[in-house]
C-alpha cells in the first residue's frame, strides 16, 4: 500500500461540517473505516492470503449515450434482434445491474461524477458548459498512488490536461465519429478510420506495449459511439438499412397524463429530429427516395423516421459490440481474463422513441438508468442479477475497494464490491437522488428528485415556479400518469417529499 496511517483521529468530515462516523484521518484525507479496516487486515494477512489479496486489473468499457433498452441482456422488444452478442456475454459470465442510475443524465456532468465519486454540486460540473477542475480529488489519481497503473482513451468530454493517468489520448470535447483526433500530453494526434474502431485500436496498442507488467492496471476504453448524430462505422450501414425494428408502445405519447415539461420539451422524432443532419437523408440513396414528393409530418412520417433512427443508433450500438468482443478476446489471448475485471456502461440512457422522444436528461427511466454489466472471474456468480439501487456515484469508489485503495470519506457513494460478491449490506441505500441543473438544452426543464425502487417523485422547477410529479413504477412502469394529486398516494407523497429533503441535507445540496 502506498499509504501510511498518520494523525489517526476522529473528528468533523470537513465537507459537511458535521460528525462522520467511521472517518479516519489518513495521509490523503478522511478515510472510510471499513477501508482503513481493510488496509489493516491486508497487511496483516498479507503473507497468508498472497493469491485472494492480488489487486485484479480494471477493464472499464463505456459509451456515450447506450440505452439499455438496446443491450440483449436487458431484456425488452429489441432483444431478439441479437445487437450486443459480446455485452451480453459479459452478462452470461458476470452481474447485470437492473437498478442502476445516473446522478444527472447528461454526458460531461456525469464523467465528472464517475471520476469524483461526488454529485455535480459538489465536484462543480453542473452542465456540459461549465468548467471542469482537473486539480480536485479523482479516483484514478488515488489508484495511480496505490501502484495501480492507468490509462483512459477515448471520450471523456472535460475539457483541459487530464490528470491521474499515467497514460492519456482522449476526443476533444464531443469528438469526431470518423477520423478521430485526439489530445494527449504531447499534443494533437490523428487516427484515420471510425471512432469506435480508433478507440480499440489504441487501447490494444497501449496492452501491447504500454504495460508495466509489475503493477496491475486500470483500463479506461470509452467509446464516443451511441451519440447523436449516430453515426455507424461504414460496413454496418447496409446491412442496417434494411432492418425494421419493434416500435415501443408510447411512441404516441401526447404528454397529458403529467405537468408541462413532459409536453414542452424539444426531443420529440416527430418534431424534433432531423432528416437532412440526423438522419442523413441526402446521402443515403434509398432514404431520398422514400421522401421524395412526401409529406414531412404525421403518424408514417414519425413511423419512418423511428426506423431510420435505429437503424443508424442499433447499427453504432453494433459496432460498440464487435469492439467490445475484441478487447473481450485480447484478454482471453493474453491469459489476462483471469484477473481483470470487465465493465460495460454508459453515461446515461437514452430514449429509442419511448414518449416519442430521443436524447435523454429527463429523470424518467430510460435516460435515468443506465446499463451496468461487470465480470469479476471468482468473484461474481456468473449469470448473475442485481436490482438494488445503484448510482454513477459509486465507480469510484468501486474501483478503489477493488484495488484495495484508500476510499476518501467525502466521496459519496458506495462500493459495489459486496454487491458484486453477491452479498448486498443489509443496511443499503433505499433511495436515490438526482438533479439535471443544465435547462434549455431540447428545452428539458430544470428539475431534481427521489426514487426508491417503486416510487419516484420529480420537481420541475423554475426561477417563478414548481411542479411535481409522482410515479407508481409497478402500476405504471411507463410513466404516463403522475399520481402526485391522487388522494390514493397521500402518505406515499409525504414520505417521499421528506425523504427528498433528507437526502439533499446528507449530500450536502444547497439550497436554491
Ligand atoms: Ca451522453
Amino acid at each position: 500500500m502506498g499509504h501510511t496511517v498518520e494523525n489517526a483521529k476522529f473528528g468533523v468530515n470537513s465537507h459537511h461540517g458535521r460528525v462522520r462516523e467511521g472517518s479516519i484521518m489518513m495521509g490523503t484525507g478522511w478515510i472510510k473505516w471499513g477501508t482503513w479496516m481493510a488496509v489493516v487486515l491486508r497487511g496483516l494477512l498479507g503473507a497468508v492470503c498472497a493469491a485472494e489479496a492480488k489487486s485484479p486489473n480494471i477493464v472499464w468499457m463505456f459509451s456515450d449515450d447506450h440505452a439499455y433498452q438496446a443491450i440483449g441482456a436487458y431484456g425488452g422488444r429489441l432483444a431478439k434482434e441479437n445487437l450486443t452478442p459480446h455485452i451480453d456475454r459479459i452478462a452470461r459470465e458476470g452481474m447485470v445491474f437492473d437498478r442502476a442510475y445516473v446522478a444527472n443524465s447528461i454526458c460531461a456532468p456525469s464523467r465528472a461524477t464517475l471520476l469524483t465519486g461526488k454529485h455535480s454540486h459538489l465536484n462543480g460540473k453542473h452542465t456540459n458548459g461549465g468548467k471542469f477542475n482537473h486539480d480536485q480529488q479523482q479516483f484514478q489519481k488515488i489508484l495511480q498512488k496505490s501502484g495501480y497503473q492507468t490509462a483512459m482513451i477515448g471520450k471523456i468530454h472535460l475539457a483541459g490536461m487530464m490528470q491521474g493517468f499515467d497514460y492519456w489520448e482522449v476526443l476533444p470535447g464531443q469528438g469526431q465519429y470518423v477520423n478521430p483526433r485526439f489530445i494527449t500530453e504531447q499534443g494533437q494526434t490523428q487516427y484515420k478510420g471510425h471512432s469506435t474502431d480508433v478507440i480499440t485500436d489504441r487501447a490494444l496498442k497501449w496492452l501491447e506495449t504500454g504495460l508495466d507488467s509489475s503493477k496491475p492496471f486500470m483500463l479506461m476504453v470509452h467509446y464516443k459511439a451511441a451519440h447523436r448524430r449516430w453515426t455507424p462505422a461504414e460496413r454496418f450501414v447496409k446491412p442496417f438499412s434494411t432492418r425494421t425494428f419493434a416500435e415501443p408502445e408510447n411512441l404516441f405519447d401526447d404528454y397529458s397524463g403529467r405537468g408541462p415539461a413532459a409536453l414542452n420539451q424539444k426531443m420529440t422524432i416527430a418534431r424534433h429530429m432531423s432528416i437532412g443532419a440526423d438522419l442523413k437523408a441526402g446521402k443515403r440513396p434509398e432514404r431520398r427516395a422514400y421522401l421524395e414528393g412526401k409529406e414531412r409530418e404525421g403518424d408514417e412520417m414519425t413511423r419512418w423516421k423511428y426506423q431510420a433512427y435505429m437503424q443508424d443508433y442499433l447499427a453504432c450500438v453494433a459496432g460498440i459490440d464487435e469492439n467490445v468482443g475484441r478487447i473481450l478476446k485480447y484478454l482471453e489471448d493474453q491469459g489476462l481474463d483471469k484477473n481483470t475485471v470487465v465493465l460495460y456502461s454508459s453515461d446515461q440512457g437514452f430514449y429509442l422513441g419511448e414518449h416519442g422522444w430521443f436524447d435523454k436528461r429527463f429523470m424518467y427511466e430510460e435516460s435515468f438508468r443506465t446499463p451496468l454489466l461487470a465480470r469479476w472471474p471468482g468473484i461474481i456468480k456468473p449469470g448473475s442479477r442485481n436490482d438494488d439501487l445503484v448510482q454513477n456515484i459509486d465507480f469510484a469508489e468501486t474501483f478503489l475497494d477493488m484495488a484495495g485503495a484508500p476510499i476518501p470519506a467525502d466521496m459519496q457513494g458506495k462500493s459495489l464490491v459486496p454487491l458484486l460478491r453477491g452479498k448486498t449490506p443489509a443496511d443499503w441505500r433505499s433511495s436515490l437522488y438526482y438533479h439535471y441543473y443544465e435547462g434549455g438544452g431540447h428545452g428539458v426543464q430544470r428539475h431534481e428528485g427521489v426514487t426508491t425502487k417503486r416510487y419516484k417523485l420529480i420537481r420541475f422547477y423554475s426561477k417563478s415556479d414548481e411542479t411535481w410529479e409522482l410515479y407508481d413504477l409497478k402500476r405504471d412502469p411507463g410513466e404516463m400518469a403522475s399520481v402526485h394529486d391522487n388522494p390514493e398516494y397521500e402518505m406515499i407523497r409525504e414520505t417521499l417529499h421528506k425523504e427528498l429533503a433528507a437526502l439533499k441535507n446528507t449530500y450536502g445540496v444547497p439550497s436554491p
